[in-house]
């Protein structure tokens, strides 16, 4: 099974579907990921802050892949933005993946109050000149975050990387990101579980013999997102990957629509300050 690919505004192709280690200890992200890679996942999405990149990286190696088959992402924690540090904590993410160059770096989050995000912007457009990061993003930017953002820079993000599920669906974000070109990734992609019993997918789930995770995934991506559910599970890990061989109908999308509820199960970006 081959992934479909959105294409990024600047030409580069992201898998709709990648595999996400967010709390998944060191110790046990190498076998997470290794499953997945031998599932089918090409793209693999990290962090600095979640302490696994060498995990990945273990993987990553194991696998015998190609380093062009892969697509891999890590972040800027927050405590490192600033023009000098970014450089320095990209480094060591670099370091620490085991590669020379990743496909999509992120700011983690804006931290409007700390306000570092412009001159962390300006070292990511440094690194992305020198070809060390293939395509530039952010991640719980708000339409105000990602407006200053372009009043201060040429180089448009090529992600957004929101918290984005049935629960949450965050229709003025992906307006903007239609507008501006910026391609929509969704993170949390399952609610961390809380959508999976609501009524409208539960019941699109038993017509269509598909598990309620299965239809929440099909539902992004059918919208157009890039989603990146995680699992520790094998079966899960299988079963997440496992949504190419049937459609949500126009009713069942307009169904889906009615269960935006404003859930959020991670922070609020405008007042997320923590370092
Ligand atoms: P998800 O929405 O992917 O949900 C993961 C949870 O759902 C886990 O508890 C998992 O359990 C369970 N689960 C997975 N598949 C199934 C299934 N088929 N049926 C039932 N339960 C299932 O949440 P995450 O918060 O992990 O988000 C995904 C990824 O997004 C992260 O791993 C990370 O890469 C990224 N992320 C980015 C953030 C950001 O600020 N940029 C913030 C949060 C996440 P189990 O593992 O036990 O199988």
């Amino acid at each position: 099974m081959t992934v479909p690919t959105v294409k990024l505004n600047n030409g580069v192709e992201i898998p709709q579907l990648g595999f996400g280690v967010y709390q998944v200890p060191d110790r046990d992200t190498a076998a997470a990921v290794g499953h997945a890679l031998r599932t089918g996942y090409r793209s693999i999405d990290t962090a600095a802050v979640y302490g696994n990149e060498t995990g990945v990286a273990r993987a990553l190696a194991d696998s015998g892949l190609a380093r062009e088959d892969l697509f891999v992402t890590t972040k800027l924690w927050n405590a490192d933005q600033g023009y000098d540090a970014t450089l320095r904590a990209f480094d060591t993410s670099l370091a620490k993946l085991g590669l020379d160059q990743v496909d999509l770096y992120l700011i983690h989050w804006p931290t409007p109050a700390r306000d570092h995000y412009l001159d962390s912007w300006r070292a990511i457009e440094r690194l992305a000149g020198e070809g060390r990061i293939r395509a530039a993003g952010v991640s719980n930017f708000q339409p105000a975050h990602l407006r200053r953002l372009l009043d201060h820079s040429d180089l448009v993000p090529a992600v957004n990387q929101i918290e984005l599920h049935p629960g949450l669906q965050q229709a003025e974000l992906r307006a903007f990101h239609a507008e501006h070109g910026i391609a929509t990734e969704a993170w949390s992609p399952l609610a961390q579980g809380a959508v999976l019993d609501d009524a409208v997918i539960t019941a699109i789930a038993a017509r269509t013999g598909k598990s309620p995770a299965q239809v929440v995934l099909r539902w992004h991506l059918q919208l157009g997102h890039v989603v990146i559910p995680k699992s520790v599970t094998p079966d899960r890990i299988r079963q997440n990957f496992d949504v190419f061989d049937f459609q949500l109908t126009e009713e069942d999308l307009a169904a889906v629509a009615t269960a935006d509820r404003g859930l959020r199960t991670g922070p609020d970006p405008d007042t997320f300050n923590y370092a």
